[in-house]
C-alpha cells in the first residue's frame, strides 16, 4: 500500500512544484519527477514479490478453468481449492490468474518492464538526478556535521 501511495505521492509532489514557461506551459518539477520514475521502476517490483508471497505456489500450479467448468473435475476443484467461507472458489482462482497475469502473464508487460524502461531504464533517472541533486553541497553538509574542518581532517 505504501509502495503505490508513494509513487502517487511523487507525482502529486512534482506536478505541484511545477513551474510556467515562456510559452506559457507548464513544466513538472525534473528532480521529483525524475525520482518519481525511478521508484516507478522499482516498486512495482517489490508490490509483485509481495503478492505471489501472498498467493501462494498455487499462483503457478493452479488447473486450467476448464477443469473447473468441466462436469466431472469441476466438483473436486470447488472442493480442493475453496478458501474461507464468504470468498467463493471461483472467485479466489480468479484473483489468482489476475496476480499471475500482472506479474508472469501478459500483463507483466506493462507492470513490470514498462514500469523499468518505459519513459527511459534507470539510469536514465539517475544521470538526471546526479545533475540536480546538488551533490557537492549535501557532501559540504556531512562534513559540516562530521566536524571535519574543525579538527583539521582533510576529506
Ligand atoms: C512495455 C514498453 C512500453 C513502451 N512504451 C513506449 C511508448 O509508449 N513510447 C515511447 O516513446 N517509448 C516506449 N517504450 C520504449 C522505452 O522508452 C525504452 O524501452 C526505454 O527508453 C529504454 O530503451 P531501450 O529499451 O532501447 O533500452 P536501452 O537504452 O538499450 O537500455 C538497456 C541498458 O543499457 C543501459 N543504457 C542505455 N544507455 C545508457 C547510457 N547512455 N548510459 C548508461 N547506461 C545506458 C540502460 O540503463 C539499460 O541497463 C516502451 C518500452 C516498453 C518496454
Amino acid at each position: 500500500m505504501d509502495l503505490n501511495e508513494t509513487m502517487h505521492a511523487c507525482g502529486l509532489a512534482c506536478s505541484t512544484e511545477g513551474k510556467a514557461t515562456v510559452s506559457g506551459t507548464y513544466f513538472v518539477d525534473s528532480l521529483l519527477a525524475n525520482v518519481c520514475k525511478l521508484n516507478v521502476t522499482r516498486f512495482p517490483y517489490e508490490i509483485a514479490r509481495i503478492a505471489e508471497d501472498i498467493a501462494g505456489g498455487l499462483l503457478v500450479t493452479m488447473p486450467s478453468a476448464l477443469d473447473f467448468q468441466h462436469a466431472q473435475t469441476g466438483k473436486y476443484m470447488e472442493k480442493l481449492f475453496g478458501g474461507i467461507d464468504g470468498i467463493s472458489t471461483e472467485c479466489r482462482l480468479r484473483m489468482l490468474r489476475l496476480v499471475e497475469n500482472l506479474t508472469i502473464g501478459a500483463g507483466a508487460v506493462a507492470y513490470r518492464t514498462e514500469s523499468m524502461h518505459g519513459a527511459g531504464p534507470p539510469q536514465a533517472m539517475k544521470v538526471m538526478i546526479s545533475r540536480q541533486a546538488n551533490f557537492n553541497h549535501k557532501k559540504s553538509l556531512a562534513k559540516n556535521i562530521a566536524c571535519l574542518d574543525d579538527v583539521g581532517v582533510d576529506c
